[in-house]
């Protein structure tokens, strides 16, 4: 009730209009450090005022569009339209990147508060007649108006996503449209606070010692903190559901019961037919995409999705896959049997299970690579690996980092590094926000709290922000990475390169397709390992010494260890993203093709009928590509926040994708004998990096390379050839 107040008080105020705005610090010229926000002022009661006047500041620029005298041109109309709602950005970037990673009761109501005002919000400018006949008007004369390539990619994308959003549409489709839109944008916030929810509600308590068994100390050390952070566990051993907790937890016990427990609530996570299931979401979520699509005329979701996209439609996304698939689940079978003959050699007396795998899989490692996770952590200090990472970056492109003390901080242990050019100008800046919290959603992420763009012609630097949950410091100990954090947090580095390095003029052209944005993240990636980077970071975090030949020799031969199972349990949850996503017709003729091979399971396959129910289109769905009981898809439907919350719907393969350009871009740098070499690293920067979404993305590409890329150097690199 107290929001709803809240909201309306906040209807009366125009901006500079009421002295009490002048307590909110989103109607003020920020003066801190290179304006970051200033996290320290801002209260949640700033929210909904800022958001409504940002509202009402764009529609009146919008209505500013319309009534314009003078007939339509690039300047007055499409122009004025990329720089409307500055206001509403401002405030939004701050309160969207803080509710993903520090929120709280008040910020999870207030986004329930705006999910519905920003769908209408949006939907009035997009469907609006009045301003989409003068974008027409300006695209329909765009070849006599003299534009330079810029404003000539600014205008036709501003067209196609006028038509995109159903402004060609007759105004009883639109008005459905609408209903569409505001219940898919509720359903898809309700889907992530239930597993924010339901994750943090789990706890797996230990109270005997021997329960303990296998796990390493360090790991005791921070369940026991764990335990201690509430009275109810005070002196005993508490694991959650956080990466952190439950990966090493599942690497390392050796007790069966306990791993089996854990494994069961992290998988059933949004299935347990109580307030935060997920599953009726889902079946809504389905259909409601399903009709928004078919009304902007595609036969699915995933048609609509992918014809903006590199990939064009569903069943190029599906080539890639199955390409993938077949060595993929091939290799995962031996590993699989492999790690049986460890159990049968052991007189183990059990067949592997999925709760199993992770513990053989660090102990076959173990056994063939003589290769200790915990053994190189050591080396991993997450200080020693943003170092590295710095490192990379200025070898590859001459920028620079360094910390801003006493910037305004929305959490005690962020921290802020300012990016500096070869010649010593600005960038951006950066936040890091490493370990895990209740109000931090799960996963890695990089986002920004102030996108770069262009005001009066001056480039405004962007404020980037990284959240990782990696693991964290404990007595004393700083926080040591696992190789998969290393890697993480390489990766999340390679998006924010994007985001500091990008030179777009126009906003409506800085974003990139979702199946190309994790081009630049995943090649950063391959820099983490490579032994002449490893040697500058991996040092021992307590004697300084560098990481030991001989190690660095098994980190590279073991580097492609486990691939089986990580492509198996990744494409799985691609397929099923797609699954969910595309035309009946689609999955019936690929069932078709595929009849010979499974046969039984085609058969009890009722492609897209969700009729049977969320978990039984998920088994069937996942028996169709042959899935095998031991491998889960990495996120199982009700968890499945990439594939549910909007960001990568009939996206999830962007992963896969972006890899077949990664591996080849990678490629470009060993071809020249140095990873370094200046002159690859400055077209990768000046033609990937720098450009946004100002040119079609494979042209960007081909810019770069000269050349489209191939599947070898993808399959070369997961070992799967
Ligand atoms: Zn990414």
């Amino acid at each position: 009730m107290r929001f709803m107040f809240l909201f309306f008080l906040s209807m009366g105020l125009l901006p500079g209009s009421v002295s009490a705005q002048k307590s909110n610090p989103f109607f003020e010229e920020w003066t801190t450090p290179f304006q970051v926000p200033p996290f320290e002022t801002i209260r949640n009661e700033h929210y909904l005022p800022a958001f409504q006047a940002g509202m009402l500041k764009q529609q009146a620029e919008i209505d500013a569009i319309i009534n314009e005298t003078a007939p339509p041109s690039f300047d007055n109309t499409i122009l004025v339209l990329d720089q409307s709602g500055r206001l509403l950005r401002k405030v939004s970037a701050v309160f969207y990147a803080l509710n993903s990673a520090n929120t709280n009761k008040e910020m999870q109501d207030i986004a329930r508060q705006l999910s519905p005002l920003s769908s209408k919000h949006s939907d009035d400018i997009d469907l609006n007649p009045n301003l989409f006949k003068r974008i027409q008007a300006v695209y329909d004369q765009k070849d006599q108006l003299n534009l330079d390539p810029q404003q000539m990619r600014l205008v036709t994308e501003t067209y196609k996503n006028f038509i995109r959003s159903g402004a060609g549409l007759d105004p009883e489709k639109q008005e459905r449209l609408r209903k569409l839109n505001t219940q898919i944008d509720m359903l898809q916030l309700t889907f992530g606070q239930n597993l924010l929810a339901e994750t943090n509600a789990y706890k797996l308590v230990i109270d005997d010692k021997a329960s303990l068994a296998g796990l390493p100390d360090d790991i005791i050390r921070i369940a026991a903190e764990t335990g201690n952070q509430d009275n109810l566990t005070k002196g005993k051993w508490v694991f959650t559901l956080q990466n952190p907790s439950i990966t090493p937890f599942m690497q390392s016990s050796e007790n069966r019961n306990l791993k089996e427990q854990i494994f069961i609530a992290s998988h059933n996570r949004c299935n347990n037919n109580n307030e935060q299931d997920n599953k009726s979401i889902i079946q809504q979520l389905i259909q409601l995409r399903t009709e928004k699509a078919m009304l902007l005329g595609y036969q699915s979701w995933a048609d609509f999705a992918i014809a903006d996209r590199m990939a064009r439609q569903p069943a190029n996304v599906y080539k890639l896959l199955d390409q993938v698939w077949k060595p993929a689940i091939r290799q995962a079978e031996v590993e699989l049997s492999s790690m049986q003959q460890i159990i049968d050699k052991e007189d183990g007396g059990f067949q592997l299970e999925a709760y199993d795998w992770p513990f053989y899989s660090e102990n076959l490692k173990k056994q063939v690579y003589a290769l200790d996770e915990e053994a190189i952590k050591p080396y991993f200090n997450l200080e020693n690996v943003r170092k590295g990472i710095f490192y990379v970056s200025e070898k590859l492109y001459g920028i620079t980092f360094s910390e801003v003390k006493n910037a305004p901080k929305y959490f005690k242990d962020v921290t802020l590094y300012e990016c500096k050019d070869v010649d010593g100008s600005h960038l951006g800046v950066v936040y890091l926000d490493f370990h895990p919290r209740a109000g931090k959603r799960g996963g890695a992420w990089c986002g920004s709290y102030r996108p770069q763009s262009y005001v009066n012609g001056k480039r405004v630097a962007p404020v980037v922000t990284i959240v990782t949950n990696f693991s964290p410091p404990s007595a004393g100990k700083p926080a040591l990475l696992s190789s998969d954090e290393v890697e993480t947090f390489f990766h999340e580095f390679g998006h924010a390169l994007h985001g500091l390095l990008k030179n777009v003029k126009y906003s409506g052209l800085s974003t990139v397709p979702r199946d190309f944005v994790e081009l630049p993240s995943q090649i950063m990636e391959h820099w983490a390992f490579e032994p002449e980077v490893l040697n500058v970071y991996a040092k021992h975090y307590e004697t300084g010494k560098v990481i030991p030949a001989e190690l660095v020799e098994k980190i590279k031969k073991s580097s492609n260890y486990g691939q089986g199972f990580k492509t198996t349990e990744y494409l799985a949850a691609c397929y099923l993203d797609m699954d969910y996503h595309v035309a009946p017709q689609l999955l019936e003729a690929r069932k078709q093709q595929e009849a010979t091979a499974v046969a039984a399971v085609a058969e009890a396959t009722q492609a897209n009928n969700l009729d049977m129910g969320i978990i039984e289109f998920e088994e069937n769905s996942m028996k169709q590509i042959g899935l095998i009981p031991q491998i889960p898809p990495r996120y199982r439907s009700t968890y499945f926040q990439h594939s549910m919350t909007g960001g990568y719907t009939a996206g999830y393969y962007s992963y896969i994708w972006a890899e077949v350009l990664d591996a080849d871009a990678y490629e470009a740098f060993k071809e020249t004998g140095n990873i370094f070499d200046k002159e690859t690293a400055a077209k990768f920067r000046r033609y990937i990096l720098e450009p946004g979404g100002s040119k079609d993305a494979m042209q960007l590409y081909l810019d770069f390379r000269g050349h489209e890329p191939g599947i070898e150097p993808l399959l070369q690199n997961r070992g799967l050839k």
